[in-house]
């Protein structure tokens, strides 16, 4: 008989291996194959075929009947460290760097005996938003090979879309989860900050880094989710949520949900976007939400982005003074410490990710640090305020992920020689749940030419069963097609 696994839920998979009629080995080879059959989406740093094969053979009979994770194949962004396999976040500078320690989250899911596939590849060290700027080049989007994934997450988005594993990692600093997400047509998930360990995870910017999921359903976000939010005493910003058995507490019903949505009637949008946001608003008001659209204060949306670059910025700038080339990563020859440091970063930092530091050390010098980063986090408090008036009212609040599909490569790549005067601030309203920390999730919508379209849910911190909830009624209204995962995609 012949399965085409790449279509299946981690529930639906677990089944097959509890009947037998798939056996773990069958199932982590399938993987490899179709990981194959798109190697050129360039989505993986590391291949761990040889370990995976390894531990799907020590998988016993009665760890698949105790556990739904247990064979189920995923893959892990190139950031998050894995004990004894490189782990480079996607920069020069850690090319080498084998960690002598494991992550909490690849720890946890190792244990529930889930079989690590790949490490994949990121926007280095999770700076970026395009899928543009790893080590290992160009992530391409699955859906259409021309145009970007978005980032950072980009390789763990481009796997997932392409059914090649029904879960992934990624972190999210300022979007990277969910952007991605959008412009690869698949659920993408970023939980309260906290809520999943980041112990082991390379820092981008503490006070917003969250590690967060992607699967093709949002009851396999609750599954992974369930296996790895726990409290974890190595990560003193690790917290106990109240709310625990996501997939048990996991329904449909959001009668009597109050949701806010943003008011976008001034824009000017694609037909079939408007459309299907139409619609969805009305499903939300058939399954008995409460629904109305509300005004985001014009002000502070202008100063998100700005925001979320100086604080972003100077917290990496100081987490990174770290990757020096001398206790590890790749060192570079020089006369003293002084030239060993200077040479090893100059080689090690892509373009990018060097001007983002000489910005967050500008931000964070003597002379500017009260004008830029103090300011930047006054007025993010003052973002988190407006939020929670809006999480008084609320249990949720939608907007889109994408209002525009992925652009093409050609087009990003030129953009980014010109400096644009225009700028559009509902591209920025992501970066929102990274600054008040709370949960939020991409669930496809639609497609335009081909491309996909995503629609946002947020919440506030600690509620992310309603969001999960509110995602799942509306997943299975919409019956989004990932035409990816169809027979004919071979
Ligand atoms: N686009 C954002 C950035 O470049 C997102 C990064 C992230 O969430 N890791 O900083």
């Amino acid at each position: 008989m012949k399965i085409n696994y790449h279509q299946l839920s981690i529930r639906q998979l677990h089944e097959l291996l509890k009947t037998k009629i798939l056996t773990p080995d069958q199932l982590t080879k399938l993987v490899y194959k179709r990981l194959e059959q798109f190697k050129k989406l360039n989505a993986v740093v590391t291949s761990l075929e040889q370990n995976a094969i390894k531990q799907t053979k020590l998988i016993t009979e009665q760890e698949i009947n105790d556990n739904l994770l247990a064979a189920i194949p995923f893959v892990i962004k190139d950031n998050i460290a894995t004990i004894n396999f490189l782990t480079t976040g996607s920069s020069k500078i850690l090319a080498n760097f084998i960690p002598n320690y494991d992550s909490t989250v690849n720890m946890l899911l190792t244990n529930n005996k889930a079989i690590n596939i790949a490490k994949t590849a990121l926007d280095e060290l999770g700076m970026g938003g395009d899928g543009l700027y790893a080590a290992t080049g160009h992530v391409l989007n699955p859906w259409n090979l021309k145009h970007i994934t978005g980032g950072s997450s980009s390789g763990s988005a481009a796997l997932v879309a392409a059914g090649i594993v029904p879960f992934a990692l990624g972190t999210d600093t300022g979007d990277s989860i969910r952007k991605p997400a959008a412009y690869c047509g698949i659920v993408g998930f970023k939980p309260t900050y906290g809520l999943i360990s980041r112990n082991g995870v390379f820092p981008y910017a503490p006070s917003l880094d969250t590690v967060g999921i992607f699967t093709n359903h949002v009851e396999d976000i609750a599954i992974v989710l369930d296996s790895i939010a726990l409290f974890d005493e190595q990560d003193f910003t690790s917290v106990q949520s109240k709310e625990k058995n996501y997939t048990k507490n996991l329904n449909q019903n959001i009668e009597g949900k109050n949701i806010a949505i943003l008011n976008y009637n001034d824009y000017q949008w694609n037909d079939i976007v408007k459309s299907s946001f139409d619609e969805a608003i009305k499903h939300l008001t058939d399954g008995g939400a409460k629904v109305q659209q509300i005004e985001f204060n014009k002000e502070l949306l202008q100063s998100l982005l700005p925001v979320y670059m100086i604080i972003s910025f100077a917290e990496a700038t100081s987490c990174h003074a770290n990757l020096t080339g001398i206790n590890f990563g790749v060192r570079k020859n020089g006369k003293n410490y002084q030239e060993i440091m200077t040479n090893s970063r100059t080689f090690g930092f892509g373009d990018m990710v060097k001007r983002r530091y000489i910005i967050g050390a500008y931000a964070l010098s003597e002379n500017h640090q009260e004008e830029l980063f103090n300011k930047a986090k006054k007025v993010r408090r003052l973002i988190v305020e407006h939020l929670n008036t809006i999480f008084k009212k609320y249990d949720a609040f939608i907007i889109m992920s994408n209002i525009n599909p992925a652009p093409k490569i050609k087009d990003v790549l030129e953009q980014k020689k010109v400096i644009k005067s225009e700028h559009d601030y509902l591209e920025d309203l992501l970066l929102l749940s990274n600054l008040n920390g709370g949960p939020s999730i991409n669930i496809p919508l639609t497609t335009v030419n081909g491309l996909s379209i995503g629609f946002n849910i947020n919440g506030a911190p600690f509620n992310d069963q309603v969001i999960l909830n509110i995602a799942s009624f509306l997943s299975k209204k919409i019956n989004f097609n990932n035409k990816l995962l169809g027979d004919d995609h071979e």
